[in-house]
């Protein structure tokens, strides 16, 4: 079955074939010059304006949007806006604004905004120009939009898509119903979850469970070997590391 059926309209359906192209990804280090183009200012350099996700996808915040200068130097000719109101300035170097309404709230469905998402960014890649997926910090909106082209256009799992995005971009704090919805998506298009959310928190590979040192193992909800925040060290909660987090 096509991966999109029941997702979008028929018109924006791709060839099942194109599926397997691979991403054009660009190196994965946060701290590479070609993934995160510009800096806020030297005061408060985390955090960061304009990031490159693969050739010609770039996420960034409002602040990118409206520099022109920093739009240039990346090649971007394009625009995905995701905000609540439309009515802001556009650099002379854009040639194209799609505007998604969209707030970053936990009732907003973030997919609903996929298809003119899609419709925008396959656009792009046929004129062969770089595009911005924007929102407000660029750290929510506009990351969940690319993560869920990864997976639906090159077949990434939420896992893969969100760990890329995280590594391209600094700073990431996506909305968790976003996530939920994203997991559900993933669920829909390709029949499996690669992500478990935690029941008290609803975000996934949180710290919350190993605080939760009250519980004995058997009381908790779901298998426990997770994976630290932001890849980091795995943490076995159902061995010998259910003593240490038991308190035993
Ligand atoms: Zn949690």
């Amino acid at each position: 079955m096509h991966p999109a059926n029941g997702f979008l309209p028929h018109s924006l359906m791709e060839p099942f074939s194109y599926f397997n192209k691979p991403a054009v990804l660009p190196p994965q280090n946060s701290n590479s010059p070609n993934n995160n183009i510009s800096t806020l200012s030297p005061k408060k350099q985390k955090i960061v304006e304009l990031s490159r996700i693969t050739d010609f996808i770039f996420v960034g915040n409002q602040v990118a949007a409206n520099s022109g200068k920093d739009l240039q130097d990346a090649g971007i000719t394009r625009i995905i806006r995701l905000r609540s109101q439309p009515t802001l300035a556009v650099p002379d170097c854009i040639s194209s604004v799609t505007f998604c309404q969209i707030e970053d709230l936990p009732s907003s469905n973030i997919l609903s905004c996929l298809a003119q998402c899609l419709e925008a960014i396959r656009a792009a890649r046929l004129a062969h120009e770089s595009i911005l997926v924007h929102c407000h910090a660029g750290k929510s909106r506009s990351p969940a939009i690319v993560i869920a082209f990864l997976m639906l256009e090159h077949l990434f799992t939420l896992r893969e898509a969100y760990s890329h995005v995280e590594k391209c971009r600094n700073g990431l704090a996506m909305n968790p119903s976003f996530k939920r919805q994203l997991g559900d998506f993933e669920f829909e298009i390709s029949g499996r979850r690669t992500v478990r959310f935690c029941p008290f928190c609803g975000e996934f590979d949180c710290f919350c469970l190993q605080s939760q040192q009250f519980l004995p193992p058997a009381a908790l909800p779901f298998s426990l070997v997770k994976m630290g925040p932001h890849g980091g060290r795995p943490v076995d909660l159902t061995k010998e590391g259910a003593q240490q987090w038991s308190g035993g």
